[in-house]
């Protein structure tokens, strides 16, 4: 096969051509995950060969949620067209969700909604309006999860069925045989595979079993490493294709992604994110 993915792996080559979305990333700092600035991401990207990363920031998982949507807003203006935004809302300050999420997608680049596993469960109803609005919007959700536990995600997904719902860390704490379950049963819900140690086998297990359209890729700088994150999926022991679905195929169709959008790099020719011997076509 000519240029399997593995090999720009194998000899540190960027990934030119090859459109790469990262469905999870963040601005701002988090404790052990200090240093790595916007600039300091667009250059990792560049790189690696990441045309855009979705990104949230930390800053808002507190109860900051405003100042640190502000910052995603700052990131998106900074560098049109290689971050799109997720607005941060929190369950512990409900009766300001729906206000927030209405400033933040006012602004340019906001296409996701991001939330945490804090004040309550996904499938409280606290949560509704957002899943409402997520799917009055097209807006896809990431939600963070942990160790195999999905916090209500996968019920708010049933009773929201126009809506997609990603599992963030799918996988993380070794655990997946949960998601794998949740995915099959929920076709709206959809696995990131954003995490940072996992069993031999655990990423050719999980494409084994769920629909390629339901598994996307996310690196969670700058708390984890680019390279690395995006090292396990092109090493995988899986087919190409299954590895550029991963990368971008599912996330662009999930946000909507124009690559249009995005700028000339070095006088390439930016990659539209299409199968086999068409990510070179010209734009
Ligand atoms: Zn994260």
């Amino acid at each position: 096969m000519k240029n399997p993915l593995s090999d720009y792996a194998r000899e540190g080559r960027r990934l030119a051509g090859i459109p790469v979305f990262d469905v999870h990333a963040h601005v701002g700092q988090w404790p052990g995950c200090e240093g790595q600035t916007p600039d300091d991401m667009i250059v990792e990207m560049d790189r690696i060969g990441i045309d855009v990363a979705a990104v949230s920031s930390t800053l808002a998982i507190g109860s900051e949620f405003a100042a640190g949507n502000d910052q995603v807003a700052d990131a998106i203006r900074r560098y049109p067209g290689r971050f799109i935004g997720y607005c941060h809302v929190s369950a512990m300050y409900p009766e300001l969700m729906l206000p927030e999420l209405k400033r933040c997608f006012a602004r340019r680049g906001f296409k996701g909604v991001k939330v945490y596993v804090v004040g309550a469960k996904y499938n409280d109803p606290r949560f509704d309006p957002v899943w409402t609005f997520a799917r009055e919007r097209r807006a896809p959700v990431l939600a963070h999860t942990w160790g195999g536990d999905l916090n209500g995600l996968d019920k708010a997904a049933e009773r929201f069925p126009g809506v997609a719902f990603m599992a963030a860390h799918t996988g993380s704490g070794f655990a997946y045989e949960s998601y794998i379950e949740a995915a099959l049963r929920v076709k709206n819900l959809v696995l990131d595979l954003t995490y940072s140690r996992e069993h031999t086998q655990m990423i050719e297990t999980i494409v084994e079993k769920v629909p390629l359209d339901q598994i996307v890729w996310g690196s969670d700088a700058p708390c984890f490493s680019m390279s690395h994150q995006i090292g396990k999926i092109l090493m995988a022991r899986i087919p190409d294709e299954a590895k550029r679905s991963i990368i971008c195929r599912t996330a662009a169709r999930l946000f909507g992604w124009k690559p249009m959008a995005l700028k000339r790099r070095n006088g390439e020719t930016v990659s539209r994110c299409t199968g086999e011997g068409q990510e070179r076509q010209r734009l």
